[in-house]
């Protein structure tokens, strides 16, 4: 029988209710358990594919294709397992079935409601993930915090859950904030006592509680949350923050006691855990001592969560090649011809990342012409290949106004353009190209050996592809094309031939990047740009040493 653990959220957003939800799941996994997550949403967006990457981060696909919420990446991140369109639930998804059933007739004529109609169809998502998967645990997220209007259909269909279940095979984790208030600088428990407050108001009684803190909960602070809260005290479990990096959170819940805590209450073996892999990359990636720059030249800079998984990926990167990443946000909007050497001073690798619309693009291809022409490192992902595909047509072919279909319908040269251009057929929908998809490597590429394969599949998001026609001319010009679709029909990677390591994908290698294996294009990226570091820094030393010796 499957336990469920649902995770909710109060006091105020952000707390990485996300980040402790994959994070019980990485400690359940190296117990020898089997898991599965849910992301339920209660935004009325059907999912966040169509949400602008300010609104919501980045999106995040899934191996079937699904657009989800970027916890999707966290899940997949901290746990081994691979999530599906069924992982992710929002209140759109909700709604439209209970509305398609209504249109069908399916309820009979009977009124229909939020309780139990809306409650019924939530549960019901929750029963499929189990019944289809059949973990051990099931750990449900709600987004939102307590207390938001949309949040209630979701905590009325957890509540109620409990009842079908039972107690023993169902869980309530609440995650909270212990705030510092004043000049005495004072952990406060009272906004952790008012979200319980309103969650027992809704019928949740929590078991454990997760304080989001700066400072180890004292005893004292720890009964009163446990007296006002009605929880055990042991079950009141401080979730400190954490020096370096996200990937310490499981050890911080380890140390609290969480997993412990929970298979107990669920009353199940304490089997033994088996960490080893974990903590060692944690060793590593606390022992690195060198630096590598790398600069993610893109258009949503503001917000660190549009690129999630690309930084994320890189900080992989930069694990398997014991170096600390230090991400240079380069807007690029705010590039221009005159300003390349100063605004990528100190860079030891670039990153284009995905993306969509025209703005900030002629700002990403100076970017690709500056790698391109100064050797250094450099990575297009989806968008950002697309880019170097258009840069060196410009710039190598000599087609000044080469462009992608997506920004220019009159271009003469449309070395990017939908599939259905390319094949003459008017009536365009230009569907995306979403999910994973298997792809054919080139011998004797970079690409390949990275790989070390000739087949591999990947995760893909975009309309837009190479365009066939100009294959054979960027090939003969130095553009190698390093995979395509097993029919050869698609362009699924592009690398430059004379230089050390300029390689585009057309699909999201970031995706199933994991910490503790980091994905093998952004090792390869990070370790180029750890040689291109030192070369410069040879480069430099040989050019004191010259003056020094001329002087
Ligand atoms: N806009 C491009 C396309 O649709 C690239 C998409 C992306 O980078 N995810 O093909």
């Amino acid at each position: 029988m499957t336990k469920f653990i649902f995770i909710t959220g109060g006091v105020c957003s952000s707390l990485g209710k996300g980040i402790a939800a994959s994070s019980l799941g990485c400690l359940l996994e190296h117990r020898g358990y089997t898991i599965s997550l849910i992301k339920m949403d209660p935004y009325i967006n059907i999912d966040p594919g169509t949400m602008s990457p300010y609104q919501h981060g980045e999106v995040y696909v899934t191996e079937d294709g699904a657009e989800t919420d970027l916890d999707l990446g966290n899940y997949e991140r901290y746990t081994s397992r691979n999530l599906s369109r069924l992982n992710s639930v929002t209140t759109g998804q909700i709604y439209s079935t209970v509305i398609e059933k209504e249109r069908r007739g399916d309820y009979l004529g009977r009124t229909v409601q939020v309780i139990p109609h809306i409650t019924n169809e939530i549960k019901r998502r929750i029963t499929i993930i189990a019944e289809n998967d059949d973990p051990d645990f099931l750990i449900v997220e709600i987004g939102g915090t307590v207390g938001d209007i949309e949040g209630i259909p979701f905590l009325e269909a957890i509540r109620q859950f409990r009842l079908d279940v039972g107690r023993e095979n169902s869980l309530f984790i609440h995650v909270t904030l212990i705030p510092i208030v004043g000049a005495a600088q004072e952990p406060k428990t009272k906004p952790t006592q008012h979200s319980v407050s309103k969650l027992r108001e809704i019928g949740i009684q929590p078991d454990i509680i997760l304080c989001r803190t700066h400072e180890d909960l004292s005893k004292e602070m720890r009964g009163k949350i446990s007296l006002f809260c009605n929880v055990e005290e042991r079950a009141v479990i401080a979730a400190k923050d954490i020096k370096k990096t996200i990937y310490e959170v499981p050890v911080v819940l380890k140390e609290g006691g969480l997993d412990e805590i929970v298979l107990e209450k669920c009353g199940l073996e304490k089997k033994r855990i088996v960490f080893s892999d974990w903590e060692g990359m944690l060793e590593r990636l606390f022992s690195a001592q060198e630096d590598v720059n790398i600069a993610v030249a893109g258009k949503y800079t503001e917000l660190h969560d549009a690129y999630k998984s690309i930084f994320e990926a890189l900080a992989h990167g930069g694990i398997e090649n014991d170096v600390n990443i230090h991400i240079v946000k380069v807007k690029v909007e705010n590039l221009r011809k005159d300003n390349l050497d100063e605004s990528f001073r100190g860079i030891h690798g670039i990153l284009i990342p995905g993306g969509f619309g025209e703005r900030g693009i002629d700002g990403k291809v100076l970017a690709a012409e500056y790698a391109r022409t100064r050797k250094v490192p450099l990575f297009g992902v989806c968008l950002g290949m697309q880019v170097m595909v258009i840069e060196f047509a410009r710039n190598v072919l000599g087609y000044e106004d080469a462009n992608s279909t997506e920004f220019d319908m009159d271009t003469e040269h449309p070395v990017i353009s939908l599939m259905e251009e390319q094949n003459g057929v008017k009536n365009m929908g230009g569907t995306m190209r979403l999910g994973r998809q298997p792809a054919l490597l080139k011998n004797d590429t970079k690409t390949y050996r990275a790989y070390g394969k000739e087949r591999m599949s990947e995760r893909h998001r975009h309309r837009y592809e190479f365009t066939n026609s100009f294959r054979a001319e960027m090939e003969q010009n130095g553009l190698l094309i390093s995979a395509t679709s097993p029919d050869g029909m698609l362009v699924e990677s592009v690398e430059y031939e004379d230089h050390p390591w300029g390689i585009g994908v057309q699909f999201h290698p970031e995706f199933k990047s994991k910490p503790i294996r980091a994905h093998a294009l952004f090792r390869d990226f990070i370790r180029e740009g750890k040689l291109y570091r030192d070369r410069q820094n040879h480069a430099r030393e040989g050019g004191l040493e010259k003056a020094q010796t001329s002087g």
